[in-house]
């Protein structure tokens, strides 16, 4: 039987609505949690983040895909109750965001012990929780190439996606030859891979989208929101209207199949402020009216927010 993972079980591909593939219930960088500035209660993110996924439901919204790697604030036990409490499957990951957010422990680790990492995380489950991920997450590291450390995550990520089924999700697509690479030794087709962040403003200009593409690649058009338009816009952010060009004339050269949309919000960030105003909530509240108004048709709406991540979140037997 065809199915997904979420952290309340597996589901079928069909039973996942519409999906926001790349999202954060809350994001942090390693060792957030140990600057007082930023605490918060349990009862503070709850009521910062039930709000959210209720209105993501209300909406039509189906699946939360959370992104945030190990080390990065994921909270497994925590995106079990919200699940619960909203109606909203939520599919965790495993790996990590890049090498830089990995702490010393996995930063001294080889691609084997990644690896059985990684395949422990889908097949077994995440620590205690009896959750298994359904997506691995990797990233170049700041600085814009690719490590070491980031190159056997790549590699430890093939290996467990080949060997499970369960796809890869990149956090950015520059200097992407060497991951190409490592994902062809590995004998992994790259329609199992989404390259993400292929529209935000600082990385798009060195993002191949369209050779990606032309490989099998589905690209991620993921930061949907991260506007210039903002009040107080985050370094990443890019003029609405550029992005939406972009993206259509993506769509318009044939990759329809290949495209996927999100929003990379916060529920409630962890360790930073967040970008005001801006949420999950996007897609509904403004993507979509902007897709109708430059013409799709609801049933390409429909490829692009429900088929295209079901198509891709599948595991692979
Ligand atoms: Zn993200």
């Amino acid at each position: 039987m065809s199915k997904v993972n979420t952290v309340l079980g597996p589901v079928a591909p069909e039973e996942l609505g519409v999906v926001a593939v790349h999202e954060h219930v809350g994001y942090g960088m390693p060792g957030s949690e140990l600057d007082t500035r930023w605490w918060k209660t349990p009862e503070e993110r709850y009521a910062e983040t039930v709000p959210k996924l209720r209105r993501f439901h209300e909406y039509g919204g189906g699946t939360f895909v959370d992104v945030t790697g190990i080390c990065n604030g994921r909270d497994i036990d925590y995106y079990k109750s919200l699940s619960a409490k909203t109606g909203v499957h939520i599919v965790a990951c495993t790996g990590f965001v890049g090498g830089d957010t990995a702490l010393p422990f996995f930063e001294r680790a080889g691609v084997d012990y990644l690896t059985r990492q990684f395949v422990h995380e889908i097949t077994v489950g995440i620590g205690g929780t009896g959750s298994r991920a359904g997506v691995i997450k990797v990233g170049v590291s700041r600085g814009g190439r690719m490590t070491d450390l980031d190159l056997r995550i790549y590699r430890a990520a093939a290996r467990a996606a080949v060997s499970t089924g369960v796809p890869i999700l990149t956090h950015l697509a520059i200097d992407v030859e060497p991951a190409v690479a490592v994902f062809e030794e590995e004998g992994l087709p790259l329609h199992r891979v989404l390259f993400g962040h292929a529209d935000d403003g600082l990385n798009a200009p060195n993002t191949p989208d369209t050779w990606l593409a032309g490989r099998g690649g589905r690209i991620g058009f993921d930061t949907f929101g991260y506007e210039t338009e903002l009040e107080d816009p985050p370094f990443w952010a890019r003029p609405r209207r550029e992005r939406l060009a972009h993206f259509l004339g993506f769509l318009g050269k044939g990759f329809l199949d290949q495209a996927l949309v999100s929003a990379d919000a916060n529920c409630s960030p962890l360790g930073w402020p967040g970008v005001k105003g801006h949420t999950v909530n996007y897609l509904f509240e403004e993507l979509v009216p902007d897709l109708r108004d430059a013409g799709l048709d609801e049933a390409t709406i429909t490829r692009l927010l429900v088929h295209n991540p079901a198509d891709f979140l599948t595991i692979q037997n």
